[in-house]
């Protein structure tokens, strides 16, 4: 089995700086972590793999990412965490990518593997684009289907399991089955899936793992394919600025009309406080 999470260098902090040109994130690399949504992706994958490898099936986890070269360092920290190998597309053509050319480089870095994918996780959202449009898209991108914000998976379930036996055709083949809970504004749903299928993961699904000694002496020295737009055969004119649709025009930091007046106090103070300020209002 082969999972694939996609993971995005985010900034550290929430000063970012914008290019007054572009309207796109300045990245630093030395200012970026793995998007917390990400991490819970990559524990959820590891313990897939866990889980399969103890039926005595192999299953690897690559993860993939779109950014500036420095986040090949996230990659390998990932690896030490139990990933076996990262592909990180790098260029000056996906820069200032909307969500769907992020989307289809995402896709062609897929498709450029070149070994078929079961299951693939992305984080439910970025947090600083936030967009969570990502995973669905990539879904739809991949003509696979998509289940969003789960929160646990159950399986994956075996070709023998009820499950159709896979195809092997294209560069992702039909596997089996995946069983996830999705958090629902009503509740939760419990969702079995066609494998190859994208799911995204919700941040309370699971806390990654630290890195032990062995994974980080082994993570210098693990495969991550650091490629641009040709190697995986992306077109130019769909990558980067060039390739989206959708342009920040302009960012800003909303100017706030008022100061918060903090409510302090112990609790019968602060409703006292509460109901005098609302009542104010009225
Ligand atoms: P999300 O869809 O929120 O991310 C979901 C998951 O997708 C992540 O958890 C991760 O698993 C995966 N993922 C996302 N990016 C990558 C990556 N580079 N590599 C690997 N995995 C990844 N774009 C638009 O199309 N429309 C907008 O309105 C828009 N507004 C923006 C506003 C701001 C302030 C900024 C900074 C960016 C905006 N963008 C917008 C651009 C958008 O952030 C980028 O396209 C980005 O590459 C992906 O979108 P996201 O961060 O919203 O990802």
């Amino acid at each position: 089995m082969h999972l694939v999470v996609c993971v995005k260098a985010v900034p550290s902090t929430t000063e970012v700086k914008m290019d007054p040109r572009t309207n796109t994130i300045v990245r630093d690399g030395r200012a970026a972590v793995l998007n917390p949504f990400d991490a819970t992706a990559l524990e959820l994958a590891l313990q897939i793999k866990e889980g399969v490898a103890a039926s005595g099936e192999p299953c690897r986890v690559t993860v993939l990412s779109m950014g500036i070269p420095d986040t090949e360092r996230l990659l390998r920290d990932c690896i030490a965490r139990g990933a076996d190998a990262g592909l990180l597309l790098s260029d000056r053509a996906f820069a200032g990518a909307d969500t769907l050319a992020t989307t289809y480089a995402l896709g062609c870095g897929v498709r450029a593997l070149g070994e078929p994918v079961d299951l693939i996780l992305c984080g439910k959202m970025a947090v600083d684009g936030d967009t969570a449009q990502i995973g669905p898209e990539l879904a739809g991108e991949l003509d696979i289907p998509c289940v969003v914000d789960v929160q646990a998976v159950e399986g994956p379930l075996g070709a023998g399991d009820g499950a159709d036996e896979g195809t092997g055709d294209g560069p992702i083949c039909r596997h089996g089955r995946l069983r996830a809970v999705r958090a629902t504004d009503a509740g939760t749903e419990l969702v079995e899936v066609d494998l190859p299928a994208v799911i995204t993961v919700g941040k309370d699904a699971a806390r990654l793992r630290m890195p032990g000694i062995p994974g980080v002496l082994a993570s210098s020295d693990a495969p991550v394919a650091v490629l641009g737009a040709d190697r995986v055969g992306a077109d130019p004119a769909r990558c980067g600025l060039t390739g989206s649709p959708t342009q920040v025009v302009r960012s800003f930091v909303p100017e706030r009309a008022d100061e918060a007046e903090p409510v302090r106090g112990d609790a019968r103070e602060q409703a006292a406080k509460l109901a005098e300020l609302i009542g104010g209002m009225a």
